[in-house]
């Protein structure tokens, strides 16, 4: 059999991740550190580096090459190829044409989505979501991304903003301004980027054991949770509670049969999850029965199965 290669990649706001697959089956991946803040532009040469790497590693050739796949943090056109609206992370990327880098180096195809829809295809396809043609994920990590597919179609909207902006559904009218503009979404609370500065700001955080961590991100909470700090504590608490807000509000937007919660929390998923799914019952308006919610299968590479199911596939 002629051998085929794609390789995926997920631009993460804080790691770049990228996978060889062949077959449906990752063979070799990279991780490598975004400096999303500073723009995509100062990125590529790393990014070229560590394709070539991969491709060299596993001895695939230039004509075995048959695409690669991006997934974006922000609102992205599919049919133009076109990345539409960033928002605190890679902002040069509306002047960047990567599908013109991609041909220009590779000379194969290209293909682009939001990064959140690329993972819930990839949960879809090949993890927590096989069994439905009805799902809604949500992804917790520097900022929050969502996607919905629904009746067996990934919703996309007239402006290809359909579904992902499940981080900006606003938790508090009067709240705090993300940076999408809006005033109290879920991801100016309970993102990593958001409670690192909750935390700064708090009158308690000079008395916290957080205030020694190098950096407050969701893996410091947990662990100074662990050690009973009493701020910790109290944010995780808050942002299992906002988590199950937003997904009751994605429960009742979309009408999702599962709902896939993805990132990097999801290695504590056994004491996650349970009190989100007790919260959502309590809240949902769901009268034909409950929506399972359960954590991703793939976790950080569910981005990468999504970029490349869709290189092979028109969905
Ligand atoms: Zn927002």
């Amino acid at each position: 059999m002629k051998k085929e290669f794609f390789i995926g990649i997920d631009l993460g706001g804080t790691r770049i991740k990228l996978g060889l697959v062949s077959n449906n089956t990752i063979l070799d991946k990279k991780i490598i550190p975004a400096q999303s803040s500073k723009g995509l532009m100062a990125g590529l040469p790393l990014l070229e580096d560590s394709i070539e790497m991969l491709l060299t590693a596993n001895h695939v050739r230039d004509s075995e090459l048959k695409g690669i796949g991006f997934g974006f943090p922000g609102l992205v056109n599919h049919k133009t190829q076109k990345i539409l609206s960033t928002n605190a992370k890679y902002d040069d990327a509306l002047n960047i044409n990567l599908n013109s880098w991609v041909k220009a180096k590779w000379n194969t195809n290209f293909f682009i989505d939001n990064d959140a829809r690329l993972a819930s295809v990839g949960e879809w396809k090949f993890g927590a979501g096989k069994d439905t043609d009805n799902l809604v994920m949500m992804t917790i990590g520097t900022g929050i991304g969502t996607s919905v597919i629904m009746d067996g179609k990934l919703v996309r909207g007239k402006h290809f903003q359909a579904g992902c902006l499940g981080g900006h559904i606003s938790v508090m009218y009067d709240g705090r301004i993300c940076t999408c503009g809006n005033r109290g979404c879920i991801e100016a609370y309970a993102s990593t980027w958001s409670l690192k500065e909750r935390i700064e700001a708090d009158a308690l955080y000079k008395q916290s054991s957080l205030s020694n961590v190098e950096v407050i991100d969701f893996e410091a909470l947990f662990t100074e949770a662990d050690n009973n700090d009493a701020l910790s504590i109290q944010y995780k608490n808050d942002c299992n509670e906002l988590w199950s807000v937003a997904i009751v509000n994605l429960i009742h937007a979309y009408d999702p049969e599962v709902v896939v919660i993805g990132g990097g929390v999801m290695q504590r998923h056994e004491e996650l999850i349970p009190p989100i799914i007790e919260k959502v019952y309590q809240h949902a308006w769901t009268p034909w029965g409950k929506v399972d919610i359960r954590a991703s299968q793939l976790s950080s590479d569910a981005g990468i199965y999504g970029a490349v199911y869709c290189l092979q596939h028109d969905i």
